[in-house]
C-alpha cells in the first residue's frame, strides 16, 4: 500500500472516531436527562430536520401549484399537511424567529437583534440535555439569521444555542470552536475527552503528529460540510447552499436537530417569475435532502421533517408584476405546514387552524422536553 492512501485510511479512521465521539457525548448526557430520555424511547423519531421554508411563499406556489414542489408533494403524501397554518408577524425576521421561539415575536424587532425568547435550540440543550454537536442551523441569510441561533433569555443563550453553519460555507467562531474541540480534550467535555483519550492511545505518535492529525481531521469535517456548496448558482443560491451544508451535516455528524432558514423566494417583491423559480429549485434541493434521509439506514427510520413558512403573500401582483406581503389575505396569513416522520400519521390532512408558532413546542414535544415559554401548542392529530 502507497503511502498516501494509507495515511488516508488513518484519517478516516481517525475522522470516523472523533465523529463518533461528537455523537456519542449526547447519548451519554441524555441518559443523565430524566426529560429528554423518559418520552424518548417510546418514540422511533431520534432526529428532526426543520425546514423554515423562509421568504414568503404562498401555498398557491407549493401544494396548490404540485408541479413546483415534486419533493415537498411527496413528503405531504407520506406525512401530515396542516394547509391553515396561520402567522402573526409580517416581518420577515420576527415571523422567522416566531417558529423557532414558539412566540410570535414583535413585529417591530430589530432586524439585526437577538430575540428575548429563548430558541427550541436553547431549550433542547438546556432542558434536554443535548450538546452542541446534537443541534445545528443553517442559514441562507448570513450574519443576520445567525441571530436565530440563541436569544438574549438570562437563563438560556449563547452557551445553549445551535451550532451554525451559513451557506457560503463560512464558518461562525462556535463551529470553529466545536471543531477545535474534537482535537483537542482540554476544550472537550468529559464524555468527549474520554473517546480522544482512547483516539490518542491508539495512535502510537509523537505530539506534533499527533496535533497534524487532530488538524487534518478538522480540516475533513470542513471539507466534507461544505462538499458541493461552492458551485451552487441560479436564483436560490444561498438557499441551495444551505439545504445542501444541512444535508452534509445530516450525513455527516447524524446530529437530533437540523434547522434551515431560506430566504430567497422574497425576490418575489419585484418578480413572480423569480420567486417561482426559486421555489421550484429549493423544493429539488429539499428533494435531495429527503433522499440522503431515506438512503442512509441510520437515518432513514429515525428522522423527522418539518416544512413550513414564515409567511405567505399578497393575493394580488403589485405593479412590477410581483408579490408584496402585507394585504391582510389569507393567501398571506395561511400557509402549508408539513411534517413527515417515522412516529407520523401518513397521508392525513388537518384541517383546523394551526399555527407557525405551533412548530417549536412541537419539535420539542419529539424530543420528550416541555417548551415552558413558547405560546404555541403541540400541534395536533400528528402522532400515530
Ligand atoms: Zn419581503
Amino acid at each position: 500500500m502507497d503511502r498516501p492512501s494509507s495515511d488516508r485510511r488513518e484519517l478516516l479512521k481517525v475522522s470516523g472516531a472523533a465523529l463518533a465521539a461528537a455523537c456519542l457525548a449526547p447519548s451519554v448526557r441524555a441518559a443523565t436527562s430524566v426529560s429528554a430520555g423518559a418520552a424518548f424511547g417510546k418514540r422511533k423519531t431520534q432526529r428532526v430536520v426543520v425546514v423554515a421554508f423562509a421568504g414568503g411563499v404562498r401555498t398557491r406556489e407549493t401544494l396548490g401549484t404540485p408541479d413546483n414542489v415534486p419533493n415537498l408533494r411527496a413528503l405531504a403524501a407520506e406525512g401530515v399537511v396542516y394547509p391553515r397554518a396561520r402567522t402573526s408577524n409580517l416581518g420577515h425576521y420576527g415571523a422567522a424567529l416566531s417558529m423557532f421561539t414558539g412566540v410570535a415575536e414583535q413585529k417591530g424587532i430589530r432586524e439585526n437583534v437577538r430575540g428575548e425568547d429563548p430558541t427550541l435550540f436553547e431549550i433542547l440543550r438546556k432542558d434536554g440535555g443535548l450538546a452542541a454537536g446534537d443541534v445545528w442551523l443553517a442559514t441562507s441569510g448570513g450574519a443576520q439569521q445567525v441571530n436565530y441561533s440563541y436569544g438574549t433569555h438570562r437563563e438560556y443563550g449563547a452557551r445553549y444555542g445551535a451550532s451554525t453553519l451559513d451557506g457560503d460555507g463560512i464558518f461562525n467562531r462556535r463551529f470553529q470552536d466545536l471543531l477545535r474541540s474534537f482535537g483537542k480534550s482540554a476544550e472537550a467535555s468529559e464524555s468527549e475527552a474520554r473517546v480522544l483519550a482512547r483516539l490518542r492511545g491508539s495512535l502510537d505518535r509523537r505530539d506534533a503528529e499527533r496535533q497534524a492529525t487532530a488538524d487534518a481531521v478538522e480540516r475533513y469535517v470542513r471539507d466534507e460540510l461544505a462538499r458541493g456548496t461552492a458551485d451552487l448558482t441560479g436564483a436560490n443560491a444561498s438557499d441551495a447552499k444551505a439545504l445542501r451544508c444541512a444535508r452534509n451535516i445530516l450525513a455527516l455528524l447524524k446530529p437530533r436537530l437540523v434547522a434551515v432558514v431560506l430566504q430567497d423566494a422574497d425576490t418575489a417583491h419585484g418578480s413572480f417569475g423569480g420567486y417561482v423559480e426559486v421555489i421550484r429549485r429549493n423544493d429539488a434541493m429539499l428533494g435531495e435532502l429527503v433522499a440522503a434521509v431515506k438512503a442512509d439506514p441510520d437515518l432513514a427510520d429515525s428522522t423527522a421533517i418539518l416544512v413550513c413558512p414564515e409567511f405567505g403573500r399578497d393575493k394580488d401582483l403589485n405593479s412590477r408584476r410581483g408579490l408584496d406581503h402585507g394585504d391582510g389575505s389569507d393567501d398571506l396569513v395561511y400557509v402549508s405546514c408539513v411534517a413527515w416522520g417515522p412516529d407520523f400519521r401518513r397521508g392525513a390532512v388537518v384541517s383546523e387552524d394551526v399555527r407557525v408558532i405551533d412548530v417549536a413546542p412541537t419539535v420539542c414535544d419529539l424530543f420528550g422536553v416541555k417548551a415552558r415559554s413558547a405560546a404555541g401548542k403541540k400541534l395536533p392529530g400528528l402522532l400515530v
